[in-house]
């Protein structure tokens, strides 16, 4: 049996709206990065690019949406429009809060802690 890789993109995996990923058949790395060697600007670069492939993606929601229900241990590479640090603090957000995110495909906004 064929074994998939962990943390895949969406479109490596096996689910009907995946069929219509826009990510299907472009490389893993494009989402996850060729390992630790990938440094400041190449990674910036890549992760850029992954994220305006999720941006013309017709099931960008439904991704985004299944990879926020994997807990914070688990978010990592670029998933529905969001890196793994954005996912993360959706997932610290009440749930009102995450469906927005979710909807909007935006990062939750942290305001700066008032001066004193
Ligand atoms: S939103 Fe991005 S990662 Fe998710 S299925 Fe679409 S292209 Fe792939």
């Amino acid at each position: 049996m064929e074994q998939q890789r962990p943390g895949a993109p969406p479109a490596h995996r096996r689910d009907p709206w995946r069929e219509r990923a826009a990510c299907l058949g472009l490389p893993l790395e494009l989402f996850f990065g060729p390992g630790p060697q990938e440094r400041g600007n190449a990674r910036a670069r890549r992760e850029q690019a992954a994220l305006e492939v999720c941006a013309l993606c017709p099931v960008r929601e439904r991704c985004l949406a299944q990879e926020l229900s994997l807990p914070a241990s688990a978010q990592f590479g670029i998933f529905g429009g969001m890196s793994a640090a954005q996912r993360r603090a959706a997932l610290g957000q009440s749930p009102a809060a995450a469906a927005r995110v979710i909807r909007t495909g935006r990062s939750p906004v942290r305001r700066p802690p008032r001066a004193a």
